[in-house]
This record gives C-alpha cells, structure tokens and sequence, in this order.
C-alpha cells in the first residue's frame, strides 16, 4: 500500500487582524533544513495583494495615531507578557525553518523581547522639549510625532529579532507596520501578528505581506509608504536605499558583514578560542555579527589555531531540536555554495585545518536528517586576503586564520574592509584596546567580547557597507527614525493686555 502524504500548507498574508487569503499563483516553499523536507508553502503577494495590505495599514493609522499613550503602552506590555509564556513555541517555528539549535532559536526571542521592553518606555522617549520665554512672550515647544506606515522588510536568519528591532518601536511611537518576512521563514511573522491580536492591538496596525521582489518594490514605490526599515545582504540593501531614497521615504538599510576578531600575543588564547567558537560557528556562522576571519598576531597564531581546531572538531552538528551545537545552514542552496567557498579555499592554497564538508550529523540527533543541509565547522589557516573565503561574506560556519606580523598591520586589515558591521579585539592591555576602539573604521566594538550586539536601549548599526542611510536600529536612534519633529512658537498675549475687544475677564 502505497501512503500518500498530506500537501503542505499554505501560508498567506494578514492584513485588517486577520489572515488575507492570497490568490496568487505564484508559491515559494519553505524546508525544513534539518530534513530537507518541503513543510510549507508560501503564496508570494500579487501586486494588488501588496496594495491591499497596505490599504490595512492606511487606514488603521490615523485612529491609532491619536490613541493615547497609556493605552499603546498598556498594549505593548501585554504583547510582553505573552511573548514571555509562549516564547518557546516561537522558538520552535524558528528552529523549524531556519534550522539554528533552539537555545540560540530562544536567545534570539529574548534579544527581541527587550526591544519590545525598551519600547514600553515610550512616553519618557517621546518626550519633547520646552523653552519659555524665547523671546519676549514667546514660548517654543518641540514635538515627536509618527510617520504613517512604515515597511519592515527582514533577512531569513532573524526571523523574530530583526522584525522586532524594528515594529516595536514603530507601532509604540503610533505608526502602522507592514512586515515583509523571508520567505525562507515566514511563520514567525505570522505568529507574532496573532499575538499582536491577543493583545489587543487594533486591526491594520500590525500586517504581514509574505512575498518576494514584487512585495519589496511595491513597498519602496508605494506612495503611502513613508519609512522602510530594511535588513539583508549588501546589494539588495544597496538597492532597497536607492530605490526608497528616490521614491521620497526615510531608508535605513543595514547589509552584510565581514567581521574580524583581532587576538593580539598577550591576550587569554583559551578564552579567544572559546569565542572563535562562539562567534564563528553559532547558528552555523549564518549571523550578521558572526566573526569570519580572526586576525592572529605575531606568536599567537599557532597555539590560537591548536586551540580552535581542538574545540571546532568536538562540536556536534545536527538537527537543532535535539540537542546539537550546531545545526544546518537554511536550504540546498547555501550548503552547495558554502561548500563551494571551502573548495576555493582550499585550490588557493589555504591550509584546510578543519574540514566540515562531509560532516556525518551528531548520532543522537541524525535520525532523519539523510536530506538535511549540513556543513560542519570549518577552518583554515594562513589565509591571504586575496582569497574568496576572506574577501566574501560566506555566511556559513568557516573561519579563517589570517596572520599578522603587528597590530597596524592587523588593524589596517580591519580598516580595508569594504564592510563594518562589528569586530573585537581580544587584549589584556588596555592601551591598546583603547587605541583599537578608537582607530577602527567599524560601527560596533567588542573588547574581549567578541559578538558586540549593543543592548535595546543602544543602537544596533554598521559603517560603510554594512548599513545604508544614517540611522541605526532602536534604542534612541530607532525612535527617531521612526518619528519626525515638529516646533512650535507660540505667543499668548497677556490677559493684562486685553485688545479692543475686553477680552477675558480674569478679575485684574
Ligand atoms: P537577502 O538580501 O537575500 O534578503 C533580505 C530580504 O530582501 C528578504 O526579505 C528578501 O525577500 C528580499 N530580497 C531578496 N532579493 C531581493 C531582490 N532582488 N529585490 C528585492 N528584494 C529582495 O538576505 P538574506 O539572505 O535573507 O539574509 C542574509 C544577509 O543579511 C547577510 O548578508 C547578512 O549579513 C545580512 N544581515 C545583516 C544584518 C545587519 O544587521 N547588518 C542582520 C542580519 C542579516
């Protein structure tokens, strides 16, 4: 007998505090990538799909711009508490489409959940401020008000932090959102919109527009659109800021990454190596602020690369739901060409310390996983700048050793980089950490630590072409960018003057 398995199911948009079912025919599937197995379907957004989800956000604005603080922020905090009692079931979406082991599936929940803790602040963040007396009988007050809609268009490795740098913020601050997911891992997004609902947000505030380049462009061009907060690889954030800026709307586009770790000779070799570990191979290296190349310094380097190659071959790699260090990259596609970079490395000459290609998945947890998208931990030393696997953002779990003769020579290598999301510098001399902090061409910094992602209420961004336009994402600079001022000067006469007319009569 033969059995005939269940179609996947489909997923479609939410617009108006519901799901909108899409006519589309156009489908792209979503893996699980410790499988390989198709789960789900995603309809990708019709143009006039696009328009409608946006209509949803349109017209729930001005209603939800003039609600008063207090009751946003009442909202607000129930959409942290119920985070805080079903954050493993998110985790469990998570794991489910990206593939990443769950401890770091509920590590990315909680980085996501503080932002929704720093917005419950609001009130204090909109504060304006006041002058009296300006000029003589002048008073000048300055006000933050939101934009309108505003578009969040998020990359696959995230799938609920990166939409929550963003939409809490925005919807606190009193614009509505549209979410453009991955659509590698759009279940998250559909998730945290029925939970918006259970907390009581107002239909249209929070929406999801699940689709591909048709959705982003019709966000970027849309004229009711006023924001985009965008996250991904350079090129499409290079293009998401061109198209947007030309199209009249406010753009923060933050892109790829290319993160050095700089391990000067007196620094502590196990605690560098502990977070190579770390910093390279958790969620297999697919991670913004994932270091990919540690720049060893004069005679550190050899017992630097025993230590990380003792430590990479004990990590076990497997389906993340039980129990592994690591689990698969997100589809076919990026194993074949993280694979593809451990070749190339390889035919220019790079000593292959570690070799990940072949990796057999953990016995505990390989039952199943015959289809899945697994490269182990992989690392090369002696590697050139020259090389592909330095010069590209492989996002995959490969680390390369590059060595330098001297500090200058390890930061100039820092400077050169075209990008600069993050890097670290491991030291116990505090000189010279000063002096990298202050010499480093990077937008977060890490001292002995070495994934700097700043705290909610400091603002997460990168320089040159790790980030497009000129505002970071939450804490202060997050509120700004979703709110634009205003001042007013104003001039009340006083009732002793009264004109002609008598004016109030306030018994002078
Ligand atoms: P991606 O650029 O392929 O996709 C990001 C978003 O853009 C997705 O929603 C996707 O649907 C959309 N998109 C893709 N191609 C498009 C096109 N041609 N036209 C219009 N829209 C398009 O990125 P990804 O592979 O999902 O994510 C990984 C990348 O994101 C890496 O480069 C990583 O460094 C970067 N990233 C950066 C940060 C940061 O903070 N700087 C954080 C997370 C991820």
């Amino acid at each position: 007998m033969t059995t005939v398995s269940a179609p996947p199911m489909t997923l479609h948009h939410w617009a108006n505090g519901a799901v909108l079912e899409s006519a589309s025919d156009r489908f792209g599937d979503v893996t699980d990538p410790a499988t390989g197995e198709v789960t789900k379907r995603l309809a990708l957004a019709t143009t006039d799909e696009v328009e409608a989800v946006i209509a949803s956000a349109v017209r729930a604005f001005p209603a939800w711009r003039d609600t008063s603080l207090t009751e946003r922020v009442q909202i607000l905090f129930r959409f942290r508490e119920l985070l805080n009692a079903r954050a493993g079931e998110l985790a469990d979406l998570i794991t489910a489409e990206h593939g990443k082991v769950l401890s770091d599936a509920a590590g990315e929940v909680a980085r996501g959940q503080e932002v929704v803790e720093f917005a419950c602040g609001i009130p204090h963040l909109l504060k304006g401020s006041a002058t009296e007396n300006a000029s003589t009988g002048i008073d000048v007050t300055s006000i933050r008000q939101p934009l309108g809609v505003v578009g969040i268009i998020s990359p696959f490795n995230f799938p609920a932090m990166v939409p929550m740098w963003f939409f809490p913020i925005a919807i606190a601050a009193g614009n509505t959102v549209v979410l453009k997911p991955s659509e590698k891992v759009p279940s998250a997004a559909l998730w945290m919109a029925e939970l918006w609902r259970e907390a009581g947000l107002p239909d249209g505030v929070f929406n999801v527009l699940n689709g591909d380049e048709v959705a982003v462009d019709g966000l970027l061009t849309h004229a009711e659109v006023r924001a985009i907060s965008f996250v991904g690889s350079t090129p499409i954030a290079r293009y998401v800021y061109e198209t947007g800026t030309s199209h009249g709307k406010r753009v923060q586009a933050l892109g790829g990454a290319k993160n050095h770790a700089v391990v000067l000779p007196d620094a502590d070799l196990d605690l560098a190596a502990d977070q190579a570990i770390n910093a390279g191979f958790g969620s297999a290296g697919e991670r913004c602020m994932a270091i990919s190349a540690v720049v060893a310094v004069g005679t550190a380097g050899d017992t630097l690369v025993q230590k990380i190659k003792e430590r990479a071959e004990g990590l076990r790699t497997g389906d993340g739901r039980r129990g592994c260090d690591m689990g698969p990259l997100v589809t076919r596609a990026a194993q074949e060409r993280v694979s593809g970079y451990i070749d190339a490395g390889e035919a220019a000459g790079a000593t292959l310390v570690v070799d990940g290609r072949q990796v057999v998945p953990d016995a505990e947890a390989a039952e199943g996983t015959d289809g899945g998208f697994f490269v182990g931990p992989t690392l090369f030393d002696h590697v050139t700048p020259d090389m592909s696997i330095y010069t590209d953002e492989i996002f995959g779990p490969v680390l390369s050793v590059v060595r330098a003769e001297t500090y200058d020579e390890a930061v100039a290598l820092v400077n050169a980089n075209p990008y600069g999301n993050g890097t670290a510098i491991f030291t116990n001399d505090g000189g010279a950490a000063r002096r990298f902090q202050n010499e480093v061409q990077v937008g977060m910094i890490g001292v002995n630590v070495p994934v700097p992602v700043p705290m909610a209420y400091y603002s997460f961004g990168g320089w040159k072409n790790s980030l497009f336009g000129d505002t970071h994402a939450h804490g202060t600079e997050g509120v700004h960018f979703f709110t634009r001022g205003k001042v007013v000067t104003t001039r009340w006469i006083d009732p002793a003057r009264r004109g002609e007319t008598g004016g109030l009569d306030l018994g002078f």
